[in-house]
């Protein structure tokens, strides 16, 4: 069997290595960008210690693997941000939080995420991990196995343990003290610097980088029939970003262009009307899918970044969006002057506002009083 992770095999085989050597940790921190495949390789190396017939990679088809394909496994906690739909007592399980249909999300979430790794797992509203998800640890781990091999603790968005003044994260903690036996803990996170140095001295850190381009590229080719020119500008515009490819190669591209000419539309427009629409589709949009927004803004950084690169190097050519390079000297035409290393930073700081939790539409409307101002500035 071939495993379903596009590169990292390093990675990989560093993980085979502890297995057969039979130092499995107890805690490891998988820290790298979005797209880089950590959550994926949790997932696959989870169901690996579990199945009843591995080779380098799990079989796919024991019963362990089966019940890996929903990630539905008795010895497999899964642990992610949750929305407070009802307010629940400090004793209840973490579900009991969960709107009826937030639930019915979870669930066909979980079943997409075992046969394609790369699918994030986000329920609407989600910004914390519950402290109620932490004590179940507890409950479970410390209970008999039902079934042998190894028990398994997937925490993702792990960064997200340190809202409510971190009292996850400090639950956590006692659980790392005393790590339970034959038990697993993976942190998943983009954001390691944002967990307590506690924390992250108990786990094994391991590093993703981003994926490189080329090997995107093949995947796309390979995994979705992309023509070659089609795979390669993918490849580029999602900057090692798996998931973002593999939704890229999935969806239409003129659609895609034309969301952010409407973005820019509104952005750079400095009227009222201009700026409403682009509050409400960010707030309609972030509703849907925080990941959605995150995505519409790498492409308006990588816009105001192709049109920073117009200005210096006139008729430049090796822009991130090649395929709208004629616009992108237009753009620039009309804004000779602008400032656009501010407006880079201006995206950028508030994409990671987004990943905050910061109010909307104040981060929103920082965006615009400092694109307004970078377009008209005379440097
Ligand atoms: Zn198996």
């Amino acid at each position: 069997m071939k495993l379903d992770i596009v590169g990292q095999q390093e990675i990989w085989n560093r993980l085979l290595s502890v297995f057969d050597r039979n130092r499995i940790g107890n805690a490891y921190l998988f820290q790298g960008p979005a797209g880089s495949g950590k959550e994926a390789m949790a997932v696959r190396f989870a169901s690996f210690l579990n199945c009843q017939n591995p080779s380098d990679t799990p079989c796919f088809s024991c019963p362990s693997c089966s019940k890996f394909d929903s990630l539905q496994h008795p010895n497999l906690m899964l642990i992610v941000p949750f929305p407070r739909d009802k307010v629940i007592d400090k004793d209840d399980p973490p579900l009991k939080a969960l709107a009826t249909k937030t639930a019915e999300i979870l669930t066909e979430l979980m079943t997409k995420k075992g046969e394609d790794p790369y699918i994030k797992l986000e329920l609407p509203r989600a910004k914390t991990i519950l402290i109620n998800s932490i004590r179940e640890i507890k409950e479970k781990v410390y209970l008999k196995a039902v079934e042998s091999g190894q028990k398994m603790i997937l925490i993702f968005e792990a960064e997200k343990l340190m809202s409510q003044q971190g009292e996850s994260a400090n639950a956590l903690l006692k659980v790392l003290e005393e790590p339970p036996p034959d038990t697993t803990l993976i942190l998943c996170t983009e954001f390691p610097e944002r967990l307590f140095d506690t924390i992250r001295s108990r786990c094994q850190a391991i590093y993703f980088p981003a994926v490189m381009e080329s090997q995107v590229a093949l995947h796309l080719e390979e995994g979705f029939n992309l023509s070659r020119e089609d795979a390669m500008l993918i490849a580029h515009l999602s900057q090692g970003n798996v998931r973002m490819a593999r939704s890229l190669a999935d969806s239409d591209l003129g659609e895609i262009t034309s969301t952010l000419q409407s973005m820019l539309s509104w952005v750079v427009s400095g009227t009222e009307s201009g700026w409403r629409k682009f509050l409400a589709h960010g707030a309609v949009t972030y509703r849907s899918s925080p990941a959605e927004l995150a995505f519409q803004f790498k492409l308006l950084s990588y816009w105001f970044r192709d049109a920073l690169h117009a200005q210096k190097f006139n008729g430049g050519s090796r822009f991130i969006l090649s395929m709208m390079k004629d616009d992108i000297h237009k753009f620039n035409a009309r804004y000779a002057s602008a400032d656009y290393p501010r407006i880079i930073t201006a995206v950028e700081t508030c994409t990671d506002s987004l990943s905050r939790n910061f109010q909307l539409n104040l981060v929103l409307m920082d965006l615009l009083m400092e694109v307004r101002d970078g377009l008209n500035s005379r440097s």
